[in-house]
């Protein structure tokens, strides 16, 4: 019996979980977490693996579930609630993130990751299709935007395949797609985190409008107003003209 509001939709083909799990590289790394396990169905492949493996699960019934039917699961796997981890119990170790993710949370998912991206060095997981889209575009189409720059900002991310909704139990109601991230922060962003976000959040709020009418809620630094970049719309702009832009305001400011 899946929960809806914990975004239970449970894969029942065993090649697409055993393509998910191999997405991963498995190297210069010790530990890897799965989110949302559930039922373990990508989890009986990752445990063979060599990592230390952790499930981040809010559901009793499957945590319950888990230890019963997988030996290799011990107290220690069982780290509770994804968006609060802090990862303090890899002692400042790197660990790998996979999973086929509650979609009504895939943001926040995406934004954790990029918060620890210094620990995190690669994810391979499952999103509804369009998430999974918004995160791999490149500047010039509609799914370009915020979460496709700050995305990229700090790992390259290839779209791995499209998964179709009949291969759940329940199917949901969209197409899903699955993605690989691989930490490749550009030069730039360091100290510059708060600002870049600011510009780009802005940037794409008014996303057929020229830049110089989307950063006027903000203080568009004087010399910056005859900037090239003022003619463009924000899906004109590379993430790499982003993080550029970003330290010129700075400078500037
Ligand atoms: N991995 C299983 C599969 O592929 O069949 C289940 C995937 S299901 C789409 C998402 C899972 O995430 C559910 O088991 C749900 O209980 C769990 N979940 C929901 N919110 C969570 C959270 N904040 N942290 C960790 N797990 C969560």
């Amino acid at each position: 019996r899946a929960k809806k509001h914990l975004g239970q939709h449970f894969l029942t083909d065993e090649n697409i979980a055993k393509n998910i799990v191999e997405g991963l590289s498995y190297e210069n790394y010790n530990n890897v977490m799965e989110v949302g396990p559930g039922m373990g169905v990508l989890t009986k492949y990752l445990l063979e693996k060599d990592q230390n493996i952790y499930l981040a699960e809010i559901d009793t019934e499957s945590i319950d579930y888990l230890k019963k039917n997988y030996a290799k699961t011990n107290e220690e796997t069982f780290v509770g609630d994804f968006l609060k981890q802090d990862f303090s119990f890899i002692d400042g170790e790197e660990i790998a993130i996979i999973g086929n993710f509650p979609y009504n949370i895939s943001s926040q998912i995406l934004f954790k990751i990029i918060d620890h991206y210094e620990i995190i060095p690669e994810m391979v997981g499952m999103f509804q299709k369009e998430v999974a889209e918004r995160t791999a575009a490149v500047p010039r189409t509609k799914d370009y935007g915020i979460l496709s720059v700050l995305v990229q900002a700090y790992y390259d991310v290839k779209y791995l395949f499209t998964v179709h909704e009949n291969v759940f139990n329940p199917p949901p109601k969209v197409k899903s797609g699955v993605i690989k991230l691989t930490r490749n922060p550009k030069e730039g962003l360091a100290g510059n985190e708060v600002l870049f976000k600011q510009i780009i959040k802005a940037g794409f709020g008014q996303r057929r409008k020229k830049l110089s009418n989307s950063w006027k809620v903000l203080n568009i630094p004087e010399a910056l107003k005859t900037h090239e970049f003022m003619d463009k719309r924000a899906e004109e702009l590379s993430v790499e003209d982003f993080i550029h832009f970003t330290q010129l305001w700075k400078e500037n400011q």
